[in-house]
């Protein structure tokens, strides 16, 4: 039984994020989504909200079959530990394109050398989701429809729940 952790800060969940959630859960026996309360990012939703929304879209909803081997769990300390308290052996990242590789390396090899036992496994997604990240999703939605453009549509990118999430969070 080899579990995988999934770790990020999923600032919310895009399509991207369920991709490479797909791929690692056929892989591995189970797959732990580990939300990370890293001090470096300031998250724009609150720890809580990203924790319903992914609850939300991997118990699956009208367009998302459920992810049955996958749980959501947060960490507060250093994924190693986290990783090596839950007895997994790889964790997953996603790359996208090569400019992800190099933070990634850097971290995929000091992981290593903490937990030898713990193999850092990188999937690629669907090249329709290769320019997607939580950070553009967050920026399109807050300037969509200012300057009396009309609203941009983030449904190819964001499951529904997260789209109005957003629309709620600019609308305050
Ligand atoms: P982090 O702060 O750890 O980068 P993210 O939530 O931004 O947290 O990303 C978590 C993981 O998901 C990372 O490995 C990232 O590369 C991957 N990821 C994010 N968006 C995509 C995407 N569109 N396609 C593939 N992987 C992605």
């Amino acid at each position: 039984m080899v579990t995988a952790i999934y770790p990020g800060s999923f600032d919310p969940v895009t399509y991207g994020h369920l991709d490479i959630l797909k791929r690692a859960s056929a892989l591995f026996d189970k797959v732990i989504i580990a939300v990370g309360t890293n001090l470096r990012k300031h998250a724009m939703f609150s720890l809580q909200t990203r924790l319903d929304m992914l609850k939300e879209v991997t118990g699956g909803t009208e367009n998302i079959d459920p992810y049955p081997n996958v749980e959501i769990k947060t960490f507060p300390g250093l994924l190693v530990d986290f990783a090596w308290e839950q007895k997994a052996g790889a964790i997953i990242r996603g790359l996208r394109a090569l400019s992800d590789f190099e933070a990634e390396f850097q971290m995929a090899l000091f992981n290593r050398h903490m937990e030898p036992g713990i193999s850092t496994v990188f999937l690629m997604p669907h090249a329709r989701y290769t320019y997607v990240s939580s950070s553009a999703i967050r920026e399109i939605a807050q300037y969509s429809g200012l300057c009396g453009s009309k609203e941009k549509d983030l449904s190819e990118f964001v499951p529904p729940i997260v789209a109005e999430r957003l629309k709620e969070y600019f609308k305050r």
